[in-house]
């Protein structure tokens, strides 16, 4: 097993461009004293979408290490996969997201059921977990319940695993589980009964990325209950603490915040809690930096700004397109949504007030921001018109997405109050 940091920190660069103004973030930080391990992820619809490959990530990913001579660890996430995708992915990631969301509600047979309640009989009951006041109540109907809903996802993830490490043939990695891309968030107790399931598969998972309440919308703050989110957030973290324990999971098991990049509004109570437990945390931020590259060239004016221009023109005529593939992680309101006329007359103050994500700046447009998070399509199909302004344009834009990583992101998570740099 390849042991992960303590902090590890996702980052998506779609186009392949921007990894080393990526990689500046987690050099300021690191001259702040807290190291947070970057990791390049890209799942394999962007790379469809996109038409780029994994090695094509583990390259930029490497020339932006020794360009800037980070000495660190840094990590390459085969994002999202499964049994029919994590091929092109085994000769350039030691981070492997295995993703089991569509095998949850797969019922799990009834003897299956009674042969997992009989190995875990500690399930049912009253269960104290440490940094949880109320003890956990869980009947047997419970474990029943969660495990018909469960133990296929479990069983797969194992299977996942499995034919990974045979591939890899002692190579390390890293093994998370998500099942972040579902309907409904996954409750305390839950977790629990699922993390009992992937210790009987055998296999060391070092994340696991749940569902948490509330709405994670793509390049947008947190919807939904905050006081719950955190609720949930920490018994997550004190049920985690618990399971290594009781299951000999390994001890560097921590949660996974997927859709994590700009939930502002969520960075506080998860900085909290971790500085209460001293838990570990993944986060994934992958989208945020297309935008970034967007808002640079919008700043650079001229004909740089012409194309951020034509590229929410296109993305609004084919608004259906792209917004299908990513339905359950958008909110656009089309009322709210200029029109591309109206944006042709922007200026590049107009432009980039409208899109970056500055809530206190009242021409912000949460609509126009999430249309243009899954407009990446269109940039792709500009091919060489696009990737040539994005060289033309690296200063400008390199400068939004490092500040972007460091002050929008890592700051409110990893800085106290206190010890953050004055804007
Ligand atoms: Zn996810």
């Amino acid at each position: 097993m390849k042991t992960i940091d303590k902090f590890t920190f996702g980052v998506g660069d779609r186009f392949a461009h921007q990894a080393e103004a990526q990689l500046r973030a987690f050099q300021q930080l690191a001259d702040r004293g807290i190291p947070v391990t970057p990791v390049w992820n890209k799942s394999n619809r962007e790379h469809l979408i996109v038409d780029s490959d994994p090695a094509g990530t583990r390259a930029a990913a490497d020339a932006a290490v020794s360009s800037l001579g980070w000495t660190s660890d840094y990590l390459l996430d085969a994002d999202h996969i499964n049994l029919g995708t994590v091929d092109r992915y085994l000769p350039h990631c030691d981070f492997y997201t295995i993703d089991v969301a569509d095998d949850i509600g797969t019922p799990a047979a009834p003897e299956e059921i009674a042969t997992f309640i009989d190995r875990h009989p500690e399930l049912i009951g009253t269960i104290e977990i440490e940094g949880i006041a109320a003890p956990l109540r869980i009947t047997r109907e419970d474990v029943e319940k969660t495990a018909r809903q469960f133990l296929k996802a479990c069983e797969l993830a194992g299977r996942i695993y499995r034919h990974i490490a045979g591939a890899k043939d002692g190579e390390d990695f890293i093994a998370e589980v998500s099942m972040d891309e579902t309907d409904d968030p996954q409750t305390p107790p839950e977790m629990l009964v699922i993390l009992a399931a992937i210790a009987d598969q055998g296999f060391p998972i070092q994340t696991i990325a749940p569902k948490f309440t509330g709405r994670f919308n793509k390049g947008v703050d947190y919807v939904g209950d905050l006081a719950r989110f955190e609720q949930e957030f920490n018994d997550d973290l004190a049920v985690i603490a618990h399971a290594i324990k009781a299951y000999g999971l390994p001890g560097t098991l921590k949660l996974s915040v997927h859709s994590g990049s700009d939930k502002f509004s969520i960075y506080g109570p998860i900085r909290r809690a971790l500085a209460r437990t001293g838990a570990g945390l993944h986060i994934k931020t992958a989208g945020t930096t297309w935008l970034e590259e967007l808002i640079g060239l919008a700043e650079a004016g001229g004909e740089a700004l012409a194309l951020a221009k034509q590229i929410y023109a296109t993305a609004l005529e084919k608004k259906e397109a792209l917004c299908e593939p990513y339905a359950t992680v958008i909110d656009v309101d089309d009322s709210k949504l200029p029109g591309a006329e109206e944006v042709n007359e922007w200026t590049s103050g107009h432009y980039t007030d409208a899109l970056r994500h500055d809530q206190s700046n009242p021409a912000y447009n949460q609509h126009f921001r999430q249309l243009l998070h899954v407009g990446f399509k269109v940039a792709a199909q500009l091919g060489d018109t696009y990737l040539d302004a994005l060289k033309a344009n690296t200063g400008v834009i390199g400068k939004n997405v490092t500040e972007n990583i460091y002050q929008r992101h890592m700051v409110p998570l990893f800085l106290e109050e206190e010890d953050r740099p004055r804007q």
